[in-house]
C-alpha cells in the first residue's frame, strides 16, 4: 500500500471534462474566460470546485484572504502536507487553462487517489491561491505572497480596486473570508502545473518543461533631462536632446537584454513638451530587466547604469533612475526539480529543463517551502488571451508528472 511507486494513471477525459464545465463559468463568446477576482464569477467557480473536492473525499479549509485548502489526509496527519495548485481567477480578456489547469490538475490528483482507496504517507493539500492575475486588486499573487511572507495580512485585505472596493470587503462579499490563519504553518512540498504561456515547449516539440526556477525582475523608471530649445536655430553640436539620450539608451538595454535567458524591454517612453520644432528637453522611461540568475540580473543593473552616465556625459543630459521594484530569482527545490525530470523519464514523455517567464504563485510559495513546477505547452505560446489553447494528451501528461511527484514526496 505505502509502495513508492504504485501504478496510478489519471484520467485525461476527466481531467479535460472538468476544465470545459469550470471554463463555462465566466465564458466569452470567443472562447475565453473572464473570472476577475472575488467577483460572483470567482465565488461561483470556487463553489464548483469545493463541490467536487468534498465528493472526491476532501475537507476543505479556507484561510483569511479567501485560499482555499482541499485536504486528504495521510496516514500519519501530522506530518507536513505535500501540496499542489494555482489560481482560479482570470484576467478580463483571459483563458481556461491559466490557473484552472493547475487546480483541476490538483484536483484530478484527489480523484485518482480517492477512487483508489490509495493513503499516502503524508497528507496531501490543494490549494486555491486568490487573485493571483493581479488585474482588479494589485500586486499580483498577492495572497500567495502573503502565504509567502512577502506582504502583511493586513496590506492585503485593505488593498483597493479601481471602484474604491477593498479586498476584505470584496471577499465578505462572496462569503470566502475564511477563519484559518493565512500561512505560519509548514508545507512539506508544493508543485505547480501551470501551462507555459511561452512558445519554448511547442517550438523544442517537448510534452513537459521540468521547471527550475522563476527568473528575477528590476523594474526602473529613468528620467532624462536636457534643454528644450528652437529646432530651426539651434545647431546640431551642443544639442542636449533628452529623446537622443533616450534612445540611444533603449538600442543599449535592448543589447544588454541580448544575452542567454535575459529580458530586457522598454515599454513606456513620453517626451516633452511634446512639440514638432522643440527640442525635447525632458523624457520618461521604464525599463523591465528579467533574468534567472541574480548575479547576471546585478551585471545587466551595472551595464545600464554605466551606459546611461556614458550617454549623459555625451549629449550634456541628466539621468535619473530609480529602480522601483526588484523580485529576486526564485531557483526551485533541487530535489523536487529533480522527481519532475525523473517522472517525466519514467513515463517516457519528451521534457526538457526550463526557467519560468512569469510569475506564478509557486514563486511566492518557494520562499517557506520546497517547490517546483510543471509545465506543459499552450498552443502558439499565447497565453492571457481568449485564444488561449492546450492539447489534452499534453494536459493529461503534465497531470500524471505532478501526481507521481506528489505521491513519490508523500511517502518519503
Ligand atoms: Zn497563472
Amino acid at each position: 500500500m505505502t509502495s513508492d511507486r504504485p501504478n496510478l494513471r489519471i484520467d485525461a477525459d476527466r481531467l479535460w471534462g472538468s476544465l470545459m464545465e469550470l471554463a463555462k463559468i465566466g465564458g466569452t463568446e470567443k472562447g475565453g474566460v473572464c473570472r476577475i477576482a472575488l467577483t460572483d464569477l470567482d465565488r461561483q467557480g470556487r463553489d464548483l470546485f469545493v463541490s467536487w473536492a468534498k465528493a472526491a473525499g476532501a475537507t476543505i479549509k479556507v484561510d483569511q484572504l479567501g485560499n482555499i485548502f482541499a485536504r486528504r489526509e495521510g496516514r500519519d496527519p501530522s506530518k507536513p502536507p505535500i501540496m499542489t495548485g494555482s489560481h482560479l481567477d482570470t484576467q478580463p480578456t483571459g483563458g481556461k487553462f491559466d490557473g484552472a489547469y493547475g487546480v483541476m490538475a490538483g484536483l484530478e490528483v484527489l480523484r485518482v487517489l480517492h477512487d483508489s482507496n490509495y493513503v499516502t504517507e503524508s497528507p496531501i493539500e490543494v490549494a486555491v491561491w486568490t487573485n493571483e492575475e493581479g488585474c482588479r486588486f494589485a500586486p499580483a499573487m498577492v495572497a500567495s505572497g502573503v502565504f509567502g511572507g512577502a506582504f502583511t495580512l493586513d496590506h492585503a485585505l485593505s488593498i483597493k480596486d479601481r471602484d474604491g472596493v477593498s479586498f476584505a470587503e470584496a471577499l465578505r462579499k462572496i462569503g470566502y473570508d475564511g477563519p484559518e490563519q493565512v500561512g505560519g504553518r509548514k508545507v512539506g512540498a508544493f508543485f505547480e502545473a501551470h501551462i507555459e504561456q511561452g512558445p519554448i515547449l511547442e517550438r523544442e516539440k517537448k510534452t513537459i518543461g521540468v521547471v527550475t526556477g522563476a527568473q528575477g525582475q528590476r523594474w526602473y523608471e529613468v528620467s532624462w533631462t536636457g534643454m528644450e530649445s528652437h529646432a530651426g536655430t539651434t545647431p546640431m553640436e551642443g544639442r542636449r536632446d533628452a529623446l537622443v539620450g533616450a534612445a540611444e539608451l533603449i538600442v543599449k538595454c535592448r543589447e544588454i537584454g541580448n544575452r542567454p535567458n535575459g529580458r530586457s524591454t522598454v515599454g513606456v517612453i513620453e517626451s516633452l513638451p511634446q512639440s514638432r520644432n522643440t527640442i525635447p528637453g525632458r523624457v520618461f522611461m521604464t525599463i523591465d530587466f528579467r533574468h534567472p540568475d541574480d548575479g547576471e540580473l546585478t551585471k545587466m543593473d551595472a551595464e545600464m547604469r554605466a551606459a546611461a552616465a556614458d550617454i549623459a556625459r555625451r549629449h550634456r543630459l541628466e539621468a535619473k533612475i530609480e529602480q522601483i521594484w526588484y523580485f529576486p530569482p526564485s531557483p526551485f527545490a533541487k530535489e523536487l526539480v529533480e522527481s519532475v525530470r525523473r517522472g517525466a523519464e519514467q513515463a517516457g514523455y519528451p521534457h526538457m529543463d526550463i526557467v519560468s517567464g512569469a510569475g506564478h504563485d509557486a514563486c511566492y510559495v518557494s520562499r517557506v517551502a520546497p517547490t517546483a513546477m510543471v509545465f506543459v505547452p499552450c498552443k502558439d505560446g499565447i497565453s492571457h488571451n481568449e485564444v488561449e489553447d492546450a492539447d489534452k494528451v499534453d494536459i493529461g501528461a503534465g497531470c500524471q508528472i505532478l501526481l507521481q511527484a506528489m505521491v513519490e514526496r508523500a511517502n518519503t
